[in-house]
């Protein structure tokens, strides 16, 4: 006989439905109340869950997929590890194109969920036949029943978040959200939730944070891409050097611009007064509200909720290193704290 036992059938069960979590300390000195969307609860830790399921469940009911079919994605980061999860649950091969500037780490924790790697040196063109793009519109050519996720010019991502993070929002704050404010990388999670939201409440303000040295603010302000903007930075997956086709433009009220320095502080000020361990672009939203706090963008009544893309635990030999810190000159060596130790 079968006894009733409480579990999930799998892991994939658990994506989305993320908490909405008040912020009591971070938020204390502003004008208004502030929310988080905590994607950092998901099981592959981070908002990218959500895109991938969506994505592969889709590619599955047109008959694209079959058991043992690959998938394919340029991407170091979250995708990947998100890509790689569910691959291994629903039996997929999973191929990662990722550039040589991706930290050995990054690497490893992709080897260790499974994915079969391949580096590609960063310094060519997008077009050149070595670079990652390349790489996987290649493998994807030469892999009979394979997907290529193509997350930045693929609009089932911004959907994903349509039929997902949109709806848990507006549920969990019962319509009364005023302003929602989310970090722009390919764009998926501000378009999809802001096209849900506004169709919900056309007043609500959408705000997007873009990175010093990406395009996407003065593109949406000029409708031009200007390479004057284009420099390096720090924060990884915000911002932009091209205009990714899955960002809804439109439905983007304003962008504010954010720095590496400051958001970092922002990201390491989160994890120590809330005790939520964020990751960088956590830092970056927030560092956003503070901005337009100043400006007067809120008042009492306003009810804002900020997403809080992934975990903290992704970026411990960055943020959350103080020597990584003093290195960017964000810190002043002064101010390392080395642990007590114990002498034995
Ligand atoms: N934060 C992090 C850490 C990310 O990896 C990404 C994805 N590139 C974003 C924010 C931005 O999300 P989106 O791509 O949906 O705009």
């Amino acid at each position: 006989m079968e006894h009733k036992i409480n579990a999930y059938n799998n892991l994939l069960e658990l994506i989305g439905n993320t908490p909405l979590i008040k912020l009591n300390k971070v938020a204390a000195p502003l004008t208004g109340n502030f929310y988080a969307k905590v994607e950092g609860f998901n099981p592959g830790h981070s908002a990218k869950d959500r895109i991938a399921i969506h994505i592969i469940e889709e590619a599955e009911r047109r008959g694209i997929l079959k058991k043992g079919s690959t998938i394919i994605e340029t991407t170091s980061g979250n995708t990947g590890f998100s890509i790689a999860m569910i691959s291994i649950i629903k039996g997929y091969d999973c191929i990662l194109a990722v550039s040589s500037k991706s930290s050995q780490d990054k690497i490893d924790m992709l080897r260790s969920m499974g994915a079969k790697v391949y580096v590609c040196p960063a310094h060519v063109s997008a077009d050149d036949p070595r670079s990652y793009y390349e790489v996987a519109k290649r493998l994807h050519e030469e892999t009979e029943g394979s997907i290529y996720i193509n997350q930045y010019f693929n609009e089932l991502n911004a959907d994903a978040h349509y039929h997902s993070t949109g709806p848990e929002i507006w549920d969990q704050t019962n319509g009364h959200i005023t302003h929602f404010i989310a970090c722009s990388g390919t764009g998926g999670t501000i378009s999809g939730t802001a096209k849900y939201l506004k169709e919900q409440n056309p007043e609500i303000r959408v705000i997007g944070v873009d990175a010093y040295g990406s395009v996407l603010k003065k593109y949406h302000e000029t409708g031009e891409l200007d390479n004057n903007e284009i420099y390096p930075y720090r924060i990884e997956g915000l911002g932009k050097n091209l205009i990714p086709t899955a960002t809804n433009f439109k439905i983007i009220d304003e962008f504010v611009k954010v720095t590496d320095e400051e958001s970092a502080h922002t990201a390491r000020e989160i994890s120590r007064s809330e005790g939520i361990f964020v990751g960088y672009t956590s830092g970056a939203v927030m560092q956003a509200v503070k901005q337009l706090n100043e400006l007067g963008e809120f008042d009492e009544n306003s009810n804002v909720v900020v997403i809080f893309p992934d975990h903290g635990s992704r970026y411990m030999s960055k943020i959350y290193s103080d020597q990584w810190m003093a290195d960017q000159g964000f810190f002043d060596t002064k101010n390392i704290e080395e642990p007590q130790k114990i002498e034995f």
